[in-house]
């Protein structure tokens, strides 16, 4: 049979229908009973399929699972409380102390938070390299390195990495890519075909697409062999499971119940409806965003725009070729000083001046003074952000409505 498209993927896989009900029910509860206790004693072991409480796997949380990884086409997923929850998990599951990462700079301002501020407390040093200077990544190599992490499009630098130059790097070293993929969800990016090795999404953003929700998604996209992985933990999980499921055992057991970074059923349940209308949003968001970043184009009060569906962008064309011709939803934008972006931003009626970003409504933001006030001058140059910059998460509304209240806003300034 023809394989299914993203659309018909999102809808129908992880459907457990009961009672005739059209959509897969919140499961709320803490915990599950069987009729006897060897059943249980099993189903702990691992012998026997099942649930066992919902810090670990709950059936609403695994239909939430099964969509996003087959989008993936990945080998199997874990849903956690937050996207920073997934990228936390993956850190912690691959490394221990004294180990070293490679991460590019070009990171959303948490990330970069936790690296700097919470595992190098525990002695895992990050080595920085610049996004998209791939030899940059192959220098910084150690007999230490345990991973390569990095944004497809990074935030809010909107910098596009050549991703298959980078796994070509990592897989040749059998080092695991980890990429965090927020910003190009599947209709737009197949993390898989360009040999990435795990795929994190903040699901509180395109995913879910309306800003309800905050969750966040870890797929294995089967592309590395952990069998190879230099870690005495995983060496030993190899003698027990198939090594495609080794990554995952490890994090779920280890890291995603001990840690209790779980997604709630209710929350599985809002991504699951939101997950349905991936492609159609992700289609709208794109090509608003483009339709923004040309009128943009006639203001002279506008010094840059940074939008990579742009022709004269700096991206354009790796960005072109890894997106499937789409160049996602998020825009920045550099006036002439601090004042003048906030005196735009105070002057928009529809759009909402919040931070989040891949939801429905149009979001605006001044980076420096919000996200990443905290940042040094330095910090803050590694991200792409300055005092001057605003960035827009260009939302799904009629794009003459969008149009209309910059233009207001643009001719008071
Ligand atoms: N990754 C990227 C690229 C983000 O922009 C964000 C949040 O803005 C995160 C991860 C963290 O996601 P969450 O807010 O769901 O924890």
């Amino acid at each position: 049979m023809k394989e299914w498209g993203i659309t018909t993927k999102a809808i129908h896989t992880g459907l457990n229908l009961e009672a005739g009900s059209s959509s897969v029910p919140i499961y709320q509860t803490a915990a599950y009973a069987y009729d006897d206790a060897e059943t249980l004693a099993n189903v702990f072991e691992g012998k026997d399929f099942g649930y066992i409480y919902s810090r670990i796997s709950n059936p609403t949380v695994t239909s939430f699972e099964q969509k996003i990884n087959a989008l993936e086409n990945g080998v199997g997923a874990i849903a956690t409380s937050s996207g920073m929850s997934a990228i936390s998990s993956v850190i912690f599951s691959l490394t221990k102390t004294d180990d070293e990462i490679i991460s590019s700079k070009s990171l959303f301002g948490g990330t970069y938070e936790f690296f700097n501020k919470v595992i190098k407390k525990y002695g895992v040093k990050v080595n920085y390299v610049d996004t998209c200077d791939v030899s940059a990544y192959r220098k910084a190599l150690t007999d230490k390195t345990k991973l390569i992490f990095l944004e497809s499009i990074g935030n809010p630098g909107l910098d596009v990495p050549d991703i298959k130059k980078i796994s070509d790097i990592a897989n040749e070293n059998n080092i695991p890519l980890v990429l965090d993929s927020t910003f190009t969800p599947p209709y737009l990016f197949s993390a898989k075909e360009y040999g990435v090795s795990i795929v994190i999404h903040s699901a509180t953003k395109y995913l879910t697409g309306n800003g309800t929700t905050i969750g966040g998604v870890i797929v294995d996209t089967g592309n590395f062999n952990w069998k190879e992985y230099k870690s005495d933990e995983f060496l030993a999980e190899s003698k027990k499971i198939h090594r495609r499921f080794i990554f995952l055992a490890l994090t779920r057991r280890i890291i995603h119940q001990n840690v209790g970074v779980c997604m709630s059923p209710f929350n599985a349940f809002m991504h699951n409806l939101g997950l349905e209308t991936l492609a159609l949003r992700m289609k709208r968001h794109c090509e608003n965003a483009l339709k923004l970043a040309e009128f943009f184009n006639d203001y002279s009060k506008i010094k840059t725009i940074n939008y990579p569906g742009l022709k004269d962008n700096k991206y354009h064309l790796i960005a072109e070729k890894l997106f499937n011709g789409k160049y996602s939803g998020m825009i920045t934008i550099e006036l002439e000083s601090k004042e003048k972006c906030y005196e735009l931003i105070n002057e928009l009626k529809l759009v909402k001046n919040m931070t989040n970003l891949g939801d429905a409504k149009t979001l605006i933001i001044h980076p420096a003074s919000t996200i990443y006030h905290e940042f040094s001058k330095d910090e803050l140059e590694d991200a792409g952000v300055n005092d001057r910059l605003i960035r827009i998460s260009v939302g799904i509304e009629d794009i003459e409505d969008i149009i209309e209240d910059f233009r207001q806003a643009l001719e008071k300034i």
